[in-house]
């Protein structure tokens, strides 16, 4: 179950933070690390000052240039936030996110990732909007942001007590049994997201020059859903004879009265 959660460090600049979370990683048993354009050179001799050791697990990361790339095969993602955003998304605690992980690691190809932001700036809207729920670290509401590396502490402690021990009839799946379907991954839910706004667009419901939250509400609609790959490819399937009708459509002579 370990091996199938990812952390996700985007856009980190100080590599001291990079080692510090490689560092509480192995601590509690994890090991996937991608970083996302890191902003100082990669590999860096503070980042294996500081990860005291765990320095296999940076030899390991995986380093790209955009969030998408770390995310394709990811079919939960939770993006981790100090601060409350504007639009407001399915928001969890680090306790919640590791029991909906406990849940979701029994599901055949599932696989977490946690997206950690900037140390001055967190992750943008758009990245949030990427995610499934943010989870927010209960703090100090006057002094709210936790150092990185000690944010994936907490997230990572979470998930070890959460899942070491677990016993078969705690992790069953509250329908029952098995899903008949694996969750759709990031890459085919991107997939769908983009054919969505090309269809909305070309049947007028969307206005890319003034697109308004359309399309973040919709993306959190879905997303808030979970839908498996079958129902996304009904979804698909949809939005394709949407575009085919739509062709038509105007491509019939307009009706006069006589
Ligand atoms: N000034 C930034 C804070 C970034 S702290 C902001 O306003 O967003 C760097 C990263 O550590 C955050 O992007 C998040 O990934 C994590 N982090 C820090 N404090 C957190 C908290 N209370 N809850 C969840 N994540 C937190």
């Amino acid at each position: 179950m370990f091996d199938a959660i990812r952390i996700v460090l985007v856009g980190t600049s100080h590599p001291g933070n990079i080692g510090g979370a490689a560092r509480a990683m192995k601590n509690m048993g994890l090991s996937d690390l991608w970083l996302v354009a890191p902003r100082a050179q990669f590999p860096h001799p503070e980042a294996t000052l500081r990860s005291s050791g765990a320095d296999d697990l940076l030899a390991q990361a995986q380093v790209v240039d955009q969030l998408a790339d770390a995310l394709s095969d990811c079919t939960l993602v939770a993006g981790t936030s100090a601060r409350s955003r504007h639009l407001p998304w399915p928001l969890i605690n680090p306790r919640q996110l590791a029991q909906r992980a406990a849940t979701e690691l029994t599901q055949p190809q599932a696989r977490l990732a946690l997206v950690f932001g900037r140390e001055d700036r967190g992750l943008s809207n758009e990245e949030l909007h990427l995610c499934h729920c943010h989870v927010h670290i209960p703090t100090n509401p006057a002094f709210s942001s936790l150092n990185l590396a000690a944010a994936v502490q907490v997230l990572a402690y979470e998930l070890r007590m959460a899942l070491s021990g677990l016993t078969d009839s705690e992790t069953e799946d509250f329908w029952g049994t098995a899903w008949d379907s694996p969750r759709a991954d990031h890459q085919t839910l991107e997939r769908f997201f983009n054919h969505l706004e090309a269809t909305l667009t070309e049947i007028d419901f969307h206005d890319p020059d003034n697109p308004r939250q359309l399309m973040s509400r919709l993306r959190r609609l879905y997303l808030r859903a979970r839908p498996d790959t079958m129902e996304v490819n009904i979804l698909r399937g949809i939005l394709t004879a949407t575009q085919k009708a739509s062709t038509q459509d105007s491509r019939k002579p307009t009706c006069s009265n006589n």
